[in-house]
């Protein structure tokens, strides 16, 4: 069954890693998927060209998250090319680690406005054309309630800002009948956060599961939550982590 069928999804950071794994499955669910980009031109163009060979519809656009004027945009080409918009995943997000005092000030920008601010600006473009059994989701981490290593503190913070939007804007949107929530990873198989990476074991370390997650685990709770039966779950932070904050 494709649930998602004739919805429209705005995706951000499609092009690469967690946000790569979302549009296909929810274009495998029969979405039309707008995604952005800011680099990787080619492997957004390529995460396209899949999809719709699958037989799905997906679209990338090029919209850094740094700058407010590309996020507007890119709630505006997704309503010009297919007509409405349904369903708001915010994905795209940077983490720099290290102590407070060695974090340069555009690396702390970097994440407050691309994890935090664009979220909200993406969000809040989009509510103009969202009606009743809208969806919106946001990829936040279990770093916002669980922060076990040094060096996540600005990290962290941007996670844990997600968790309270989402339940601050799920009291805003019930009565539209638009849900609000926050899915939290634990460590995920990506260029972010390689399993093979010199800080996985560490990870493991904490974790019940005795592995990383992937895209795939996190893009099918994307797409439950995007789907009808989610309807009654809403203001929530959804845990995907292996037991991390367990
Ligand atoms: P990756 O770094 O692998 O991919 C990030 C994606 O975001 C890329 O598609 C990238 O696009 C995009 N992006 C980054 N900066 C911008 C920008 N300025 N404008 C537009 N797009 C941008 O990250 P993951 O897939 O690992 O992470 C995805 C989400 O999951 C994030 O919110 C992350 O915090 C969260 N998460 C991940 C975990 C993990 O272990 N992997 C754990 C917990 C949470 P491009 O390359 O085109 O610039």
């Amino acid at each position: 069954t494709r649930l998602l069928e004739g919805k429209t999804a705005l995706v951000t950071g499609g092009s690469r890693g967690v946000g790569t794994g979302i549009v296909a499955r929810l274009a495998a669910d029969g979405a039309q998927v707008a995604f952005t980009y800011a680099n990787s031109r080619t492997r957004a163009e390529d995460v396209a060209a899949a999809a719709v060979a699958s037989g799905g519809i997906a679209h990338a656009i090029h919209a850094d998250s740094m700058k407010e004027e590309d996020v507007t945009s890119a709630v505006a080409q997704t309503v010009d090319r297919f007509g409405s918009l349904d369903i708001v995943v915010n994905n795209a997000a940077v983490g720099t680690f290290g102590p407070l005092d060695e974090l340069k000030m555009d690396e702390i920008d970097a994440m407050l406005t691309i994890n935090v601010r664009s979220a909200v600006v993406t969000i809040r473009e989009s509510l103009g054309h969202m009606g009743s059994g809208g969806r919106i989701i946001n990829i936040g981490s279990i770093n916002a309630d669980r922060t076990p290593f040094p060096g996540q503190s600005v990290y962290a913070l941007t996670k844990g800002a997600l968790a309270s939007l989402t339940r601050g804007l799920a009291r805003d949107l019930a009565a539209r009948n638009i849900t609000v929530n926050n899915i939290q990873p634990g460590p995920i198989d990506t260029d972010a956060n390689p399993a093979d990476g010199p800080a996985a074991p560490n990870m493991l370390g904490v974790m019940a599961v005795d592995r990383f997650g992937t895209t795939v685990e996190v893009a099918a709770l994307v797409a439950y939550l995007a789907g009808p039966e989610a309807a009654y779950i809403t203001g929530s932070s959804l845990d995907i982590d292996g037991g991390f904050g367990a």
